[in-house]
């Protein structure tokens, strides 16, 4: 069959030879292929190769052997025999007596190329479980693997949402290059090019940035990494998500910046406090306590030191509020300033997260709730005392007119100066305690008036009468332009003028007039008081209208009064629904002017 050289060959060769004749017989086996069949020369040759390799029918190899018979043609192929683990390169050849079969053992290089499969199979794996889009980059600037991530964002973001467009293949240099001048992302496409290019280039090693990619419902930003590869030519270029770290860090910015606003707003004091110092403060709080950020900055502003001892107590249990709670429950309490006067406050305050030994405080003002409150008992007591006077003055007053009586049925004569003075003491009380109910009425808003038609001129005439017999030095003038007829409470308006008419007589000490003039107008009526005396200055020309306001100056001193003739008149005039205003000039005199609706 075979000469001696051609034998000799076989012999050698690594590869497993056999022949066999068209009966499937073995006539030759070389010992490679002894050694991998695990059989004996002796013991195969003459028999079948089915009877020698029986798990090896109706096998792949089976098959190719039948068909290559058949068809007298070359087989090639490779298969696995799984008997003895390994993988062959199979030849075949049909001729017309004999079948030569070649093995060629290529176990090592299958296992090579299925190790580098497997590998780049679970690289893949590695790369598609990552939530991070990775896409590797060749020198280029081409996409040359991508994973799952990558895709699926490529889908879900952007413009360049059809596939190919960041897929492998695709230059991903020239995708972000399409991105226009005008664009919103313009900006960062042009960092993003440059950066890439840098890095493909090798000019740097790695290139990040932090970049928006909102939708109409979304909003999102993305971290982009990328890093050149290493020994290789190429980058690897990842996007991460990075919205929730964005807006936790816009929710921080926002909520330090409405601390800070509460931290700069004047109008609440705030402060980080330990429990020994005051460790920062907003204006407001150093302005409440006339201290300067120097001297909190130098922790010379302590607990201690701005409390006042009768304090002390509230202060310990606020504080062991604090550490049982983490808060305290807002209540008053005083400090001091740096001038040593004590400020009302309210003040309330939490334990700070990062560090529990620290709360911040908030102080409030509350000076003016402190002062309303005790205008409102004042108010109380003037109406109360008021009112308890008025019953004995009462009673003086009758019983000085019983005396009088008596004493003039008894024709005794010598008290009567007395007697009149005394009179004239207990009008003036009257008068006092009448205008501090009034006072304490107006306040508490129980006035409610009845109301009649009145001529001006008659009303004025009255007052004008009375108050001329007050007076010896003035002369009261009246002038009359014309009649007007009001609709007002007589007695109340003869109040208010009367008041006028005794201040201008009070205050013009030195002048020998008064004058009073009725000016119609379409609707309403002015009536001027005019005085030549000491004026009011400036400064005080809006305040005397105001509750117990007395200007007080050398020339006033001994004038009596208790600033209430001008508050009460301000009121009745206003519940008529009219103006009460004056024009002064200190040294020359003061004009005062009330305006009321008049009837046409
Ligand atoms: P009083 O009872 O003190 O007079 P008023 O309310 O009537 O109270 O007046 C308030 C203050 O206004 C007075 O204390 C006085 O200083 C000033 N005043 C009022 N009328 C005049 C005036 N005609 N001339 C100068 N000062 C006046």
């Amino acid at each position: 069959m075979f000469n001696n050289e051609s034998l000799a060959i076989f012999e050698k060769i690594s590869d497993a030879f056999l022949v066999l004749d068209r009966e499937w017989h073995i006539t030759y086996i070389n010992p490679q292929a002894e050694a991998f069949m695990e059989k004996k020369r002796a013991d195969v040759l003459g028999k079948s190769l089915w009877m020698v390799l029986p798990e090896t029918v109706n096998s792949t190899f089976y098959m190719k052997c039948h068909t290559a018979l058949k068809k007298g043609t070359m087989s090639h192929f490779n298969d696995f025999f799984a008997a003895f683990k390994r993988w062959f390169a199979i030849r075949i050849y049909a001729t017309e007596e004999d079948i030569f079969i070649y093995f060629l053992d290529i176990t090592d290089q299958k296992e090579i190329e299925e190790r580098a499969r497997v590998s780049q199979w679970l690289e893949q794996a590695i790369l598609d479980s990552l939530t991070a889009t990775i896409a590797v980059l060749d020198q280029q600037g081409t996409i040359v693997v991508v994973n799952e991530a990558w895709k699926r964002f490529a889908q879900e973001n952007g413009r360049y949402q059809d596939e190919q467009n960041s897929d492998v293949g695709t230059n991903y240099l020239d995708m972000i290059a399409r991105v226009k001048e005008g664009d919103s992302d313009f900006d960062d496409a042009q960092k993003a090019l440059h950066g890439i290019h840098a890095v493909l280039q090798g000019s740097s090693t790695a290139f990040s940035l932090e970049y928006p990619c909102h939708s109409p419902t979304q909003k999102r930003w993305f971290l982009m990494n990328v890093t050149s590869l290493p020994q290789l030519p190429g980058a690897v270029t990842t996007h991460i998500d990075i919205t929730a770290r964005r807006l936790a860090e816009e929710a921080l910015r926002a909520s330090e910046t409405q601390a800070k606003h509460l931290l700069d707003s004047n109008s609440i004091g705030v402060i980080i406090a330990d429990r020994n110092y005051i460790l920062q403060a907003n204006d407001a709080f150093l302005k409440l306590i006339g201290s300067t950020q120097e001297d909190v900055r130098n922790r010379c502003v302590t607990w201690s030191g701005i409390t006042p001892p009768d304090y002390d107590d509230l202060d310990q249990k606020a504080f062991q509020e604090l550490l049982e709670r983490g808060v305290w429950t807002p209540f008053e309490k005083e400090l001091y300033r740096k001038d040593g006067t004590c400020v009302p406050i309210e003040i309330g305050a939490a334990q700070l997260q990062d560090d529990p030994r620290q709360f911040i405080c908030f102080v409030l003002d509350i000076s003016e709730r402190k002062e309303k409150a005790l205008e409102h008992r004042k108010d109380d007591f003037i109406g109360m005392a008021s009112h308890e006077l008025r019953t004995p003055i009462t009673a003086l007053k009758g019983l000085t007119q019983l005396l009088e009586r008596k004493l003039e049925r008894q024709n005794i004569h010598q008290f009567d100066p007395y007697l009149s003075k005394m009179e004239a003491q207990i009008t003036l009380l009257t008068k006092l305690i009448e205008d501090l109910l009034e006072v304490s009425n107006i306040q508490a808003e129980v006035l409610d008036y009845d109301k009649e038609l009145i001529y001006v001129y008659d009303l004025l005439h009255e007052v004008v009468e009375t108050l001329q017999h007050s007076t010896k030095m003035h002369i009261i003038t009246l002038s009359e332009v014309a009649h007007q007829t009001i609709v007002g409470n007589r007695e109340k308006l003869k109040q208010v003028f009367t008041n006028l008419l005794s201040n201008a007589i009070k205050f013009s000490p030195y002048a020998n007039k008064v004058d009073v003039k009725i000016v119609p107008d379409t609707h309403k009526v002015i009536i001027s008081v005019q005085d030549y005396g000491i004026g009011i200055p400036q400064i005080h020309q809006h305040e005397v209208f105001q509750r117990f306001y007395r200007v007080r100056d050398v020339q006033r001193n001994y004038m009596p009064g208790l600033g209430m003739g001008l508050y009460i008149a301000n009121e009745i005039v206003q519940r008529h629904r009219g103006r009460i205003w004056l024009e002064s000039v200190e040294g020359v005199g003061s004009t005062f002017y009330v305006s009321l609706p008049a009837l046409s």
